[in-house]
């Protein structure tokens, strides 16, 4: 392959697209593949990673490697986590001296193994819009929150991840983001920073640990219940702890669960979105240990 196609200019969608025709590659929609193409987001996302020498960095969906072309000269402990077997093999081509890691396969299926093996300390992604949340959420379920992640995401996505209690994007995914990290909005990428351009805005979110996680008595547990109090969103805590008393919760029953607000303080005609991240959790931890 020519090295004019191994060094990649980023910013130039006639570039990528020759690269991908060669390639016989594609921007795949159901992947999400949409390319960076702005030097300046590059440089200040993967500097809001604060990437020391001797970080241990994940990087997930590298497509072509716009951010691991930064990453590799900060740190020599990098693995890149994509889907895509046409990218894994162009990353191993355009990065063959740096070397990093690659992992091919979904990352949703593939992260634990190598988690088993070196946790990171750091995890960056232009994230598929398709599947954002999922792998988001994959790494807080599992308690495998790194020191810093940075994150772009779809805007209103990013806005979920951020909302506070009482506002319409609190949702479920917001005190999932919230239980454990300090999520911190790092500004709007408009859709021209992106080839090809998608039909909304991104943001980038920042995400530290916060040791409210630690607090969590039963992980599971604080999970299902936030989960199933956001059933119906528009409907009340009386309704939600009803239909969750009938099916996940069953074996703690409609009484105990409400007890549990109102031990907390809360009413049971509260809709679940006015409720906050500490409320929910302390009603968990009411709940941990009770009905086994
Ligand atoms: N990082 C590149 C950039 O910023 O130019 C590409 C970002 S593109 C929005 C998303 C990337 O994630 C694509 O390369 C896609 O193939 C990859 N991807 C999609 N789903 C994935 C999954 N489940 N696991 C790993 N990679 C995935």
């Amino acid at each position: 392959m020519s090295d004019r196609i191994l060094k990649l200019n980023y910013d130039s969608p006639s570039e990528i697209r020759a690269l991908l025709e060669m390639m016989g590659l594609g921007p795949r929609k159901r992947w999400g593949q949409n390319f960076l193409i702005n030097s300046g987001a590059r440089e200040r996302i993967v500097g809001l990673l604060d990437v020391r020498p001797d970080s241990v960095v994940w990087e997930i969906g590298p497509g072509l490697g716009s951010l691991t072309s930064l990453l590799v000269r900060q740190t020599s402990r990098l693995t890149l986590f994509e889907i895509d077997p046409g990218y894994c093999e162009y990353l191993q081509m355009a990065y063959e001296k740096e070397n990093p890691e690659i992992v091919e396969g979904d990352v949703i299926k593939t992260w634990k193994s190598r988690f088993s093996a070196e946790a990171p300390d750091r995890i960056i992604g232009n994230l598929p819009y398709n599947a954002a949340s999922a792998i988001i959420s994959d790494f807080i379920e599992n308690d495998s929150i790194p020191e810093r992640m940075v994150y772009t995401v779809q805007q209103e996505m990013g806005d979920r991840m951020k909302a506070a209690p009482g506002t319409k994007n609190y949702s479920s995914f917001s005190i999932l983001c919230q239980f454990g990290c300090r999520v911190i909005d790092r500004g709007v990428l408009n859709a021209g920073s992106f080839y090809p351009a998608p039909r909304v805005s991104s943001k980038v979110m920042e995400m530290v640990p916060l040791d409210r996680g630690n607090r969590v008595k039963d992980r599971d547990l604080f999970f299902r219940l936030v989960r199933d109090m956001f059933i119906s969103r528009r409907k009340t805590l009386r309704n939600n702890i009803a239909a969750a008393a009938s099916a996940r919760f069953q074996h703690l029953g409609k009484e105990i669960l409400s007890q549990a607000f109102v031990d907390e303080g809360i009413k049971l005609e509260t809709r679940p979105e006015r409720i906050s991240v500490d409320e929910y959790i302390a009603v968990a931890n009411r709940l941990a240990g009770q009905g086994c």
